[in-house]
């Protein structure tokens, strides 16, 4: 790490640190109070916005000042936010194009004009997005989000400095790279590994490293967890926390059998930094609701009761002026409950994740197209115990399911999860046929190293 980026990254967690006893205390505000900040954090972001951004100040008919009523402003889509990106930032020294360009150029943690870090979203479903954070947007949001989860898992600062792992995006186009980084300074070393390395490769590194703290994949930590359980991984980790894609019952049972510790969940989307974490109740992730606001919505873009599943959600950062996000679309499946917690934290929590809406599979029944959720495959493939992997593959007839095994699974499992899928396909009106194949591992995402648990033939496809 160069002086630079030291001093840089440095500087960013002193900012945070003073502000840790109030950021815990958010937590804990009445409903009321918390609502309250956050129209006076919308109504801020919104005037700055209105006052600063071209595109912001076209749809919102002029600078907005005074409060403002969230639900009834515009939903904002990717193809707006990328079609008139120059627009839409409020530093006009950024420009798509020139962005682009560094993001191509980007191994780690390196900062655009000294300031600003750039990312994209996975890209796993079609058009990739842009997101910049200036120095203080990534303070107020990545920096509290990255101490505040170190405190709910009970991560202290010590010596010798706790070890993060952090498995995930081998590179600094993505927000689990760049969260990660910003935590190698001070009080904690961490050091990132790429979910796209060989299992091998990875094992060693982690061996060597010996890690206090894991962050990653569920499905490559599931994957860790058969390599300790194998006896070739051998590392004490006292926490684990996958992220950013479905966590099913048998992939945190691996882990937990591996490990000997209760994984956390943790969600981080590049377009407001990271969302949620769950506490050591662990009865679902609470929404970081004084960083970003997520509204979980139906297809038409309206609100759905708490506890029930959206079609879609809606994001809003309150601490990114530089990218305004204002209600911006995104795929995930989501439900949502304000029922308490017993650990006292009064913010909102996710109580399933389900994948993105793209996972929806569409598939033939006696009387035209049905629409079948992911939660049904993995009702199959998620709780049993002798897969350690799955992807579901949408193909031209039929769908195939690519599961990794356990090493001490029986070959007729292939047969019986088989007739589980079809069974549950069937259960929900479709009628398809189903290959069940194992395989020896599964492809990633090219680049992330994401694993895709369902992969639906696009929409309007013959
Ligand atoms: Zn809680």
């Amino acid at each position: 790490m160069s002086a630079a980026a030291w001093l840089e990254r440095a500087a960013n967690l002193a900012s945070a640190l003073p502000r840790r006893r109030a950021d815990d205390e958010r937590m804990r505000w009445s409903r009321d109070r918390l609502a309250a900040w956050q129209r006076e954090r919308v109504a801020e972001i919104v005037r700055h916005a209105s006052e600063r951004s071209p595109f912001y100040r076209e749809r919102l008919g002029g600078p907005v000042r005074g409060p403002v009523e969230l639900s009834a402003l515009p939903i904002l889509t990717k193809d707006q936010l990328m079609d008139r990106f120059d627009e839409v930032v409020t530093d006009p020294r950024l420009r798509l194009e020139a962005l682009l360009g560094h993001i191509e150029a980007l191994r780690g943690d390196e900062l655009y004009l000294g300031e600003h870090r750039v990312m994209t979203s996975s890209g796993s479903s079609g058009r990739k997005a842009v997101y910049v954070y200036d120095r203080p947007a990534w303070r107020a949001i990545v920096m509290t989000a990255n101490l505040r989860m170190s405190r709910m898992v009970g991560l202290k600062p010590g010596v010798p400095r706790p070890r993060i792992a952090v498995v995930a995006a081998p590179d600094g186009k993505h927000m689990t790279f760049r969260g990660g980084a910003s935590m190698d300074v001070g009080v904690f070393v961490s050091r990132r590994f790429s979910a796209a390395s060989p299992v091998p490769e990875l094992v060693a590194a982690l061996n060597d490293y010996a890690p206090d703290l894991m962050l990653g994949y569920p499905s490559t930590l599931a994957i860790l967890a058969e390599e300790q359980i194998a006896g070739r991984l051998r590392i004490r980790p006292k926490w684990v926390t996958t992220s950013s894609e479905v966590r099913t019952a048998s992939m945190a049972e691996r882990i937990r059998a591996a490990f000997g510790v209760e994984p956390f969940d943790c969600l981080g989307l590049t377009e407001i930094g990271i969302a949620a974490l769950d506490c050591t109740e662990h009865e679902g992730m609470h929404l970081f609701e004084d960083l970003s606001i997520i509204e979980v919505v139906d297809e038409h873009g309206r609100a759905v009761p708490d506890g029930s599943p959206g079609a879609k959600i809606l994001v809003t950062s309150l601490w990114n002026r530089v990218q305004p996000i204002i209600r911006f679309e995104v795929g995930d499946l989501m439900t949502v409950t304000s029922e308490p917690c017993a650990c006292g934290r009064t913010f909102r929590r996710i109580v399933a994740l389900d994948g993105r809406s793209d996972d929806v599979l569409e598939l033939p029944g006696p009387s035209g197209l049905v629409s079948v959720h992911p939660i049904h495959l993995r009702g199959v493939l998620g709780r049993h115990a002798a897969v350690v992997a799955y992807q579901i593959v949408q193909r031209e007839d039929d769908l195939e399911a690519l599961v990794v095994l356990a090493k001490d699974a029986a070959p007729e499992v292939v047969v019986e999860l088989g007739c589980d899928l079809v069974a549950a396909v069937r259960a929900q009106g479709a009628e398809v046929p189903v290959v069940v194949r194992a395989v020896p591992a599964i492809v990633r995402e090219p680049g992330v190293g994401k694993l895709k648990l369902v992969r639906a033939r696009p929409r309007g496809c013959p």
